[in-house]
This record gives structure tokens, C-alpha cells and sequence, in this order.
């Protein structure tokens, strides 16, 4: 009785050892197989340190920009203007599709593992237009910069670009100057002076505080004194109103309505628009852009309104306030994964739309459009835009290393073509410029994707 007893609790012991294992394993298994699954040891999904089997990735026209099989697109300047959006293999580039669904491109899910049992493959289709990628990679030249086109009321990502970037089929030496931070998106992970993109931002704060803001004459002098110091514009305006001031981007005048704002409520304004926000696109978090005035005086004060001073934007985060603009106030948040499908034409995942937080009240949004609408027609023309129903804004940021940042940014307001851009071309110059003809010739480019 006695040693039946013993070996009855032994037996036990053993028993609550190998359902604990079991456990342990099954929930790590559950959380953490599709890690397992992409290690690089795994030989079933790795050959020489490269993936092997599984899937493809395509842009939303159906063009095929990666498969496991044939590699990447076909086409060097479709290839590098996708990079970003596609990932490279050595997974550096946090927004790469290569890398963020590692486990699902090469067809892995619960309960098969990797095991495939048809032909063909995971499909990842992206909301990229190939055309609109490639014309924003030619027309940035050899420049350095980004530019994003999003459709406002879907969401939907046209076209992601970030330069430098390589040909991920003959990966060049990028450790010269020339590929500086090549594996950040600067969309999503760039950070920028924004210059006077940003009197978008304090143009809100005004027309929400100040009184009979659209009676008021602003005097410019080529500049105007506040705190003792000379704050010099890029022109010599005279006797302005509001809607001509913000249409000339007269420094005089928003840096006379920045202080008359206050610190305070321009930082409310800033925080509202998006400004130190860290957005998720697909899971990724964009970088946060800043505006801290606490300690400001009054000249510092003026030039933070007018996008100087300290301040620096992202530029995802502003197409997102140019949604916002346009949208009555509260933007779409952008996407560009649109769906993954497996082998067997199962969606794994399909992309529900969702909304930001309000960014600015309906009537403001109202307002700040027909100033853009109007900056449009009286200072950029609409030459090249026709029919686009153009709002915009140009920005000249000044920074200490080079030529200014070139800015342009804005939204079409249309219903039958919601696209929100922003084009950033790092040392470019003047926005009017440098970055408008850039927007110019991918907005013409992205319009054919709706024909
Ligand atoms: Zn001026």
C-alpha cells in the first residue's frame, strides 16, 4: 500500500511537470511563434539569410513591387521609390512591409505554421499607385526629401517616397554622405523646420481668438519690430489684410498675430494640429515633431509662429492636419497596407478606416480653406493645376546648414478627387520654387489613377 501510495504521487508530480511545460509552451507558442517562425536560423524559411518561400507584394494597380520568388519590382526607379513603403533585407527600414509582416509575406499562421498546401503564396496589396511613386522619385531629382498624397476621406496612401534611397536588387556602398539616413522614411520618421507651412497652425489660433481678425490692417516694412528686434519678411507687403497676408506669407503680420495670440494658446493650437503627435501608420509610429515656447521672449515668440524659432514638424503628421483641413476639421488616419490575403484567398487582414481626434472646429476648417484656396489663386497661380480646386500653402524654412527647406503642402477640394500632399526637399530653396513643381507634376500624376 505503502510504495503504490509513493509512486501515485510521483506519477502526479510528473503529470502537473508536463501540463505546465505544455501550457508554457502553447501560450508562448500562441504569442511569439510568428517570431520563431522569421529567425534567421530557421531553414525552412531562410536560405543564405534570405527568405525563401512565400509571398508577394503588390501596388494598389496590381504591379508586383516584391515577391519571394523574383525579388523585387522590375524597373531600378519603381524599386527605389517603393523602397520605403517595401522594405529592403537587411529589415532596417521600420515602415518596410518586408519587415512588418514578415511572418504573414512568407505565408505563416497559427495553425499550419509555414506549412502552405497551395501554390502561390500570401498576397500583400498595398494602396500605393506605382506611376504616382515613380513621378515623386523622378521629380525630386538628386534631392534629398519626401513626398506623401493621401486620399482624405478613404485614408488610402497614393504615394509614400523618401530620398536617398538604393536599388535594394544592387545595393550600392551607403556609408558616403550621399545615403545619410537612407533607411529612414522621412515621411513617417523625418523631422523638419517647417517655415511658414506652420502659419497654417497660427492662422487657426487667430481666426478662433482674435477679434474682427478680417477688419484688421497689418503694416509691413519689409519686417517689423516686436521685442526690440527686427523680425524681416521675404517681402515688402505695406498695408495688408488677413486673407493677403497669409496669401504673401507676410512675416510681419503673423509675427505681430503670434504674440498677440500668447505663448499659451499657440501651443494649445500647435498640440491640436498634430505637432509633437506621434501617429500610428500601419503599426508604425511617426516621429514627433516639437513646439516649445515656455521660455520664449517675445521676438522668439514671433518666429516660433512663423515656423522658425525651435519648431520642427513631421511631415506625415502634416499631410494629416492638411486631411483635417480639408475634411471639416477631423482627418482619416492614412494607411497603406490594404489587405493580405493567404494562398488559398483567405483575407488575414483587411484595413478599417478610422478617425482622428478633432483637430479643428468645422468653421475653422471652413475658413482656413478659402485662405488657402485663395493663396492659390492670387500667389502660386493655377498654372498646371486647372480644375484641381487647389488649396496650399508654400514654406521657405531657414536652417543652419545650407539653402532653406522647401515646403508645399495642401489638399484638393474635390469630392471625386480627396488628395492631401505634402512634398519636404531638404536644402531645396524657396517652396514656391523648388517644392511646388514637385507637387505639381505627382498631383497631375496621381489624378490618372482616377480616370
Ligand atoms: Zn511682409
Amino acid at each position: 500500500m505503502r510504495r503504490i501510495g509513493r509512486r501515485a504521487k510521483i506519477l502526479a508530480v510528473v503529470i502537473v511537470y508536463f501540463l505546465t511545460c505544455s501550457t508554457v509552451f502553447l501560450v508562448r507558442y500562441a504569442k511569439d511563434g510568428s517570431g520563431w517562425v522569421v529567425h534567421p536560423a530557421n531553414q525552412n524559411v531562410y536560405a543564405n539569410g534570405e527568405l525563401k518561400e512565400g509571398g508577394t507584394i503588390l501596388s494598389a494597380d496590381g504591379t508586383e513591387l516584391f515577391s519571394l520568388e523574383n525579388g523585387y519590382a522590375d524597373g531600378e526607379t519603381l524599386r527605389k521609390a517603393t523602397l520605403h513603403a517595401v522594405g529592403d533585407k537587411s529589415d532596417s527600414i521600420n515602415t518596410g512591409v518586408i519587415k512588418t509582416n514578415k511572418a504573414k509575406l512568407i505565408g505563416y499562421d497559427f495553425i499550419n505554421g509555414v506549412f502552405q498546401p497551395f501554390e502561390g503564396g500570401t498576397q500583400i496589396t498595398l494602396t500605393l499607385d506605382a506611376d504616382t511613386c515613380r513621378a515623386a522619385y523622378n521629380a525630386l531629382g538628386s534631392r534629398k526629401g519626401t513626398v506623401g498624397v493621401y486620399n482624405y476621406k478613404t485614408g488610402e496612401i497614393i504615394c509614400m517616397v523618401s530620398k536617398p534611397s538604393f536599388d535594394p536588387e544592387n545595393v550600392p556602398d551607403l556609408s558616403g554622405k550621399a545615403y545619410e539616413g537612407v533607411y529612414v522614411n522621412r515621411l513617417t520618421g523625418g523631422v523638419y523646420t517647417p517655415g511658414s507651412v506652420f502659419k497654417l497652425v497660427t492662422a487657426a489660433a487667430a481666426i478662433d481668438t482674435i477679434p474682427n481678425l478680417y477688419s484688421r490692417t497689418f503694416t509691413c516694412k519689409g519686417g517689423t519690430t516686436i521685442g526690440g528686434e527686427w523680425i524681416k519678411c521675404s517681402g515688402n507687403h505695406g498695408n495688408v489684410d488677413f486673407a493677403t497676408a497669409l496669401a504673401h506669407s507676410c512675416n510681419a503680420a503673423f509675427a505681430e498675430l503670434s504674440v498677440e495670440i500668447g505663448k499659451e494658446t499657440l501651443a494649445e493650437y500647435a498640440a491640436k494640429s498634430g505637432v509633437g503627435k506621434q501617429f500610428s501608420i500601419n503599426g508604425v509610429d511617426t516621429s514627433m515633431g516639437k513646439f516649445r515656447v515656455e521660455n520664449a521672449a517675445a521676438a522668439e515668440l514671433a518666429w516660433a509662429g512663423i515656423g522658425q524659432y525651435t519648431d520642427l514638424v513631421n511631415p506625415m503628421g502634416y499631410m494629416i492636419y492638411m486631411g483635417a483641413v480639408a475634411n471639416g476639421g477631423r482627418a482619416v488616419t492614412p494607411y497603406y497596407i490594404k489587405e493580405i490575403k493567404t494562398a488559398y484567398g483567405l483575407p488575414q487582414y483587411f484595413h478599417f478606416p478610422s478617425k482622428e481626434g478633432r483637430m479643428l472646429s468645422e468653421e475653422t476648417a471652413a475658413s482656413l480653406k478659402s485662405l488657402m484656396r485663395n493663396a492659390v489663386k492670387v500667389e502660386y497661380g493655377e498654372s498646371g493645376f486647372s480644375g484641381m480646386e487647389l488649396c496650399a500653402k508654400t514654406g521657405t524654412a531657414e536652417v543652419d546648414d545650407g539653402a532653406p527647406h522647401a515646403w508645399f503642402t495642401g489638399f484638393l477640394d474635390r469630392e471625386d478627387t480627396p488628395l492631401a500632399f505634402v512634398v519636404v526637399v531638404e536644402n531645396g530653396g524657396s517652396g514656391k520654387g523648388t517644392a511646388l513643381p514637385v507637387a505639381r507634376t505627382v498631383l497631375q500624376t496621381a489624378l490618372k489613377a482616377f480616370e
